[in-house]
């Protein structure tokens, strides 16, 4: 067998590695068992989840279209399509209303930042954070075959 830390080769049944002292024995065990963690992307999981809130809901669509095996990843999308869609419309909507839409028009984009930044974080360290409403319905899209 070959060392995975430098490719010297050892002898069978070794346990460290003959030149640089590697354990050897409880590498192999990683090498089939990573299908769980697969992304179509070839990113990691939590990194594609982080990517789907980059750009709104337009990264979000990105990865709905390219992203079939992760769960993970699917759900982040489908939620950053829908919380920034409907701020995105919210925004544009009372944009149009006088005073009242420009009063609150600034506070709506103080929301959709925070949200931005903390759904960035929470996908970022791997964890299916969901916002209420949206998040189960992100979740049942998730879960339905691609
Ligand atoms: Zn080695």
């Amino acid at each position: 067998m070959f060392c995975p830390k430098c490719g010297t080769e050892n002898p069978d049944g070794a346990k460290f590695c003959s030149k640089c002292g590697a354990a050897l024995g409880a590498v192999p065990a990683s090498s089939g068992a990573s299908s769980s963690s697969d992304t179509t992307t070839g990113l990691a999981p939590n990194v594609a989840g982080l990517l789907c809130y980059v750009g709104w809901w337009i990264s979000g669509i990105v990865f709905v279209v390219l992203e079939k095996k992760s769960t993970f990843v699917r759900f982040h999308a489908w939620q950053s399509i829908v919380t920034f869609g409907v701020l995105t419309v919210v925004q544009i909507a009372i944009a149009v209303i006088p005073f009242i839409g420009w009063i609150l028009s600034p506070l709506v984009w103080i929301l959709s930042v925070v949200l931005w930044i903390l759904l960035m974080v929470q996908a970022g360290s791997g964890k299916m954070w969901k916002l209420p409403w949206v998040g189960d319905w992100a979740e049942k899209q998730a879960s339905k075959a691609p």
